[in-house]
């Protein structure tokens, strides 16, 4: 049973390696920012409602996201844990997070933090050439990441539940690096 919060700016690696791990696991990979695209893709009234903040590199509302997170954790197949990827991603969304946990009976085991420098984040997402990933776009998240995102850090070592990992070496090794610091007990 794992239960993983993957956290970093963007660019830092969450979903190349949250797809690794839950493969590894068996349990499912939830990317708020991958489910966000299909709707809008999909055209749906979740992706309506977001696609302009996506656009721009804004945060979608609040609500909408903690809404579809937690239809996504109520099914079936998270019973044997999940990975979490771009979620939370503000205070409030920690928040709303952790009651709905304790409500669930579930708890979180840890939480990653992949640390990658900013330029290296940069020159990453500008290789991917996402429809958000131009210039001004990815300042903009840069930038919101660190208003929003960043003292989320605080927060979760608070909790004793953060766990550092350099995410500017190999995939393979960031992927050997956390599984080696979840095996151990009471890193
Ligand atoms: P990245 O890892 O490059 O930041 P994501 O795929 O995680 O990309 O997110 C893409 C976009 O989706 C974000 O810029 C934001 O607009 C929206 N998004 C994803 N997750 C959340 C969230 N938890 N709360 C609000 N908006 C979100």
């Amino acid at each position: 049973m794992v239960r993983l919060i993957l956290f970093g700016p963007p660019g830092a690696g969450k979903g190349t390696q949250a797809q690794t791990l839950a493969k590894s696991w068996q349990i499912p990979h939830i990317s708020t920012g991958d489910i966000l695209r299909a709707a809008v893709a999909e055209k749906t009234d979740l992706g309506v409602k977001a696609q302009a903040n996506m656009n721009r590199g804004e945060l979608v509302p609040d609500q909408l996201v903690t809404a579809m997170v937690q239809e996504r954790l109520r099914q079936p197949d998270t019973k044997p844990g999940w990975l979490l990827d771009g979620f939370p991603r503000n205070v409030v969304q920690a928040h709303t997070l952790e009651q709905f946990l304790q409500q669930s009976a579930q708890i979180y085991d840890r939480v990653i933090n992949l640390e990658v420098p900013d330029d290296v984040l940069v020159a990453r997402m500008l290789s991917r050439g996402r429809q958000d990933d131009n210039e001004a776009v990815i300042r903009r998240r840069l930038e919101v990441y660190r208003e929003e995102t960043a003292p989320l850090i605080d927060f979760y070592r608070g909790r004793q539940s953060l766990i550092d990992i350099n995410g500017d070496v190999s995939v393979e090794a960031v992927t050997t690096a956390i599984k080696d610091a979840i095996a151990k007990p009471d890193s």
